[in-house]
């Protein structure tokens, strides 16, 4: 894991620390409550139902709305105290980017990074370069009006990128592509990754995060409920289930009934899955029966979960889908 030195010469390990946030609206409802979050170099999926508070703690994040508790270190920039140096380190892509329709995408870009404070020189030749990265080369003149859904996508990924940002947020950025169009924005967000920026990522779309995020926090109802390594939450989850292949299942069911350490059975549609609190004990009584009973075992494995399980184990730990 990367070190990075803060504004406070304190080596910090990691590049987003979010401490106990909240935020209230003007007419009293809560949309984040008390998050606390650390977040790694790399992708960080922030994950939720609609409504769920992705887009209040993203518009605190960057500055754009101030929270009613709490508050965030980015790189050690406190988002409040230190806001001007926070700010410049990120960049931001909105749910609904707001592109100036009769511009072209490189008068946009290079609009856009003079805003943030780089020289005419700086913003040209960057914007040049982020055109071509993006695959809008051939339509850099052209007005953004004659951009497609996923070209103005791009055009936003690369107007966030115009300040070379250490910190990227991307507020449900792949809601409106096509398939390829996904496949092609989850390639560029690894690239960036695999370049040391750290990238987070809100979605409500879980498969794609599999893909695409080394890290995730599930919210809902405006509190974080999971929060790890997608590795990890993949294989702590679902302990002790396991898909197994005999040749006649029934006789092994019946066999495994009786015993003490097993959870429950399911035969269904070809499929025998075992649920157990002790796989090692499951794994020798098989052993044992399919050697006395003369039977193949083919194939004995944990059963993976996906994000899609994990995800909906969190939500109903806590109840409830939607923040309404
Ligand atoms: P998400 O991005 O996860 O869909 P949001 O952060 O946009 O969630 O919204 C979280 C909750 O806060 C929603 O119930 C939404 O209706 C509410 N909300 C968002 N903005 C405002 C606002 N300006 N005033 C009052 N409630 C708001």
């Amino acid at each position: 894991m990367s070190t990075h030195l803060g504004n406070t010469g304190k080596v910090t390990e990691y590049v987003i620390e979010i401490e106990g946030l909240s935020k209230t609206y003007a007419n009293k409802f809560t949309a984040v409550s008390n998050l606390s979050v650390k977040v790694p170099q790399g992708v960080f999926g922030l994950l939720g139902p609609n409504g769920a508070g992705k887009t209040t703690t993203i518009q605190i994040l960057v500055g754009a709305m101030k929270p009613s508790a709490g508050t965030a270190r980015i790189l050690g920039h406190d988002i409040l105290r230190d806001s001007l140096t926070s700010r410049k380190l990120i960049g931001f892509l909105p749910e609904r980017p707001g592109f100036y329709d009769e511009m072209s995408g490189r008068r946009f870009l290079c609009y856009m990074g003079e805003l943030s404070g780089l020289s005419h020189r700086e913003v040209s030749s960057r914007a040049t370069e982020l055109l071509e990265w993006v695959g809008l080369k051939r339509w850099g003149d052209s007005p953004i009006s004659q951009y497609s859904a996923g070209m103005r996508q791009r055009l936003g990924l690369a107007q966030s990128l115009i300040n070379d940002p250490q910190v990227l947020f991307l507020d449900e950025p792949t809601a409106n592509l096509d398939p390829l169009g996904r496949a092609d924005f989850i390639n560029k967000v690894r690239e960036l990754a695999g370049q040391g920026k750290t990238i987070v990522i809100s979605t409500h779309i879980i498969p794609e995060m599999e893909q695409m995020a080394d890290h995730i926090g599930i919210i809902a109802r405006g509190k974080l409920v999971v929060e790890g390594s997608i590795k990890e939450l993949l294989h702590n989850s679902r302990p002790g289930i396991y898909r197994i292949n005999v040749s006649q299942p029934e006789l092994l069911v019946k066999e495994l009934e009786a015993r003490d350490f097993i959870v429950k059975t399911s035969l269904k549609d070809g499929q025998f899955l075992v649920e157990t609190r002790d796989g090692d004990k499951l794994s020798a009584t098989i052993v044992a029966f399919c050697s006395e009973q003369h039977q193949q075992l083919r194939l004995f494995e944990p059963v993976r979960a996906d994000l899609q399980q994990v995800f909906q184990e969190a939500l109903e730990r806590v109840g409830g889908s939607d923040g309404s």
